[in-house]
C-alpha cells in the first residue's frame, strides 16, 4: 500500500485533527522513512520513539502526547481499547499468486501475520477455485484477524485439520506453528521471495536447541525470572508461578523485570538459566544473542520434571496480568 495514502488517511482521523502533540512508534524497518511522516504531519508537535518494538503489545504508557500513532500491527483486542491510540497495520496489497501445484495438500487451515491478513478472504476463494478445501478460522481473544498469527498466539491454526499454510515473511511465525501443533504438516509461502518452505526440518533443528535448554537447566540451580513491564506481555502472575515451583524444587530463583529483554541487562545478574515469561520471540529469536540458556516457563516445568518432556509446549501469550504494567507496579 502507498505509505502516502496511509498518512493522508490517518489525517482524516477525528483523534488526528484534535491531537496537538503526536508520537509516532515505527517498526525498525520504517524508522528511514520518516521524512514522509514530518511532511505529511506538518503543523503538529511530533515525537519519535526510538525504543524498537516488535507488536500492539508494547504501548508506551506514560507519555506525555495527545495521540500516538503505531504503525506495522494490528489491536491486540483483549488489551482493551485505546481511545488515544491509532493502529496503522501497512498491510500489503495481493500483487502475488500462489502455485496450487506445490502445495501438498488436498485441504488446509489458511494463515499469515498481520501483513497479508486482509488479503485471505480472497487467497482463501483463489485456492478453493484450484480444488483446495480451505478453512479460515478466528483466533482466540489475542488476535483481530481470521487467520492471524501472531509469535506468542497460534490459535487462528488449530482444528481437526492436518495441514497449515502460511503467508508471509521470516521464519518466526509459521516456526511457532510448527512447535505448537507438532501433529500438523505446516508450509510456509514467502510472498516477496515466492518460496515454499516445509517447516519440519526447521522444527526438528529448533527442538534440539529447546531441549539442550532444558538439560542444562534440570542440572541448574539459580534462576532469573524474566518479567517484561510491557503492558500487553506482562505475566507476572506467571513468574510467581515459576518462582514457587523453582523454591519446592530446591532451586534458588529471584525475579527481574525488564521492557527490553537483552543479554547486556542481564549480564551482571548471578542466574545460570533465564526464565522468560516476556514475548516468546525472545526465546525463539534472539535465543542465540543471550549468552546464558533462555527457557519459557514450560520448559522450565519439564526441566523440573512437572510435565512430560516427550510433548513439547510452545509457550503462547492469551491474556497477561489484568491491565499489564500497570496492574504490576500495584502489586509492588
Ligand atoms: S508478545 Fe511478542 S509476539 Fe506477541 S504481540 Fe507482542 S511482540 Fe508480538
Amino acid at each position: 500500500m502507498d505509505f502516502k495514502v496511509v498518512l493522508r488517511k490517518i489525517k482524516e482521523d477525528e483523534r488526528y485533527r484534535s491531537a496537538r502533540s503526536i508520537a509516532v512508534q515505527l517498526p525498525e524497518g520504517m524508522k528511514r522513512g520518516i521524512r514522509d511522516i514530518v511532511k505529511e504531519f506538518d503543523g503538529k508537535e511530533l515525537v519519535f520513539i526510538g525504543d524498537p518494538f516488535w507488536g500492539a503489545c508494547d504501548i508506551p504508557q506514560n507519555g506525555n502526547w495527545d495521540l500516538l500513532i503505531q504503525f506495522g500491527h494490528s489491536p491486540i483486542p483483549n488489551l482493551g481499547s485505546y481511545s488515544n491510540v491509532i493502529f496503522e497495520e501497512i498491510q500489503e496489497d495481493l500483487d502475488f499468486e500462489l502455485d496450487v501445484a506445490r502445495i501438498p495438500f488436498k485441504s488446509l487451515i489458511l494463515t499469515s501475520n498481520v501483513t497479508y491478513s486482509n488479503s485471505l478472504p480472497e487467497i482463501k476463494r483463489k485456492l478453493e477455485e484450484g480444488g483446495l478445501e480451505v478453512t479460515l478460522r478466528k483466533g482466540d481473544s489475542r488476535v483481530f484477524y481470521p487467520g492471524q498469527i501472531l509469535g506468542c498466539n497460534i490459535s487462528a491454526a488449530r482444528g481437526t485439520e492436518n495441514n497449515v499454510l502460511f503467508i508471509g515473511e521470516g521464519m518466526f511465525h509459521p516456526l511457532g506453528i510448527a512447535l505448537g501443533l507438532q501433529e500438523k504438516n505446516v508450509l510456509a509461502f514467502n510472498p516477496k521471495t515466492g518460496e515454499y518452505v516445509d517447516m519440519e526440518n526447521e522444527k526438528r533443528r529448533f527442538l534440539s536447541q529447546r531441549y539442550s535448554a532444558i538439560d542444562f537447566a534440570s542440572r541448574s540451580k539459580r534462576f532469573g525470572i524474566i518479567v517484561s513491564t510491557k503492558v500487553g506481555q506482562t505475566r507476572y502472575s506467571l513468574a510467581r508461578v515459576a518462582y514457587k515451583i523453582l523454591e519446592e524444587a530446591g532451586k534458588s530463583p529471584f525475579i527481574i523485570t525488564l521492557d527490553l529483554v537483552r543479554d547486556e541487562e542481564l549480564l551482571n545478574f548471578p542466574a545460570e538459566v533465564y526464565v522468560n515469561t516476556a514475548c516468546p520471540r525472545v526465546t525463539i529469536e534472539d535465543y542465540g544473542t543471550f549468552s546464558r540458556p533462555v527457557i519459557t516457563f514450560y520448559e522450565l516445568q519439564m526441566a523440573l520434571g512437572l510435565k512430560d518432556k516427550s510433548r513439547y509446549i510452545f509457550d503462547e501469550i492469551v491474556m497477561t496480568d489484568e491491565i499489564g504494567s500497570a496492574s504490576f507496579r500495584k502489586r509492588n
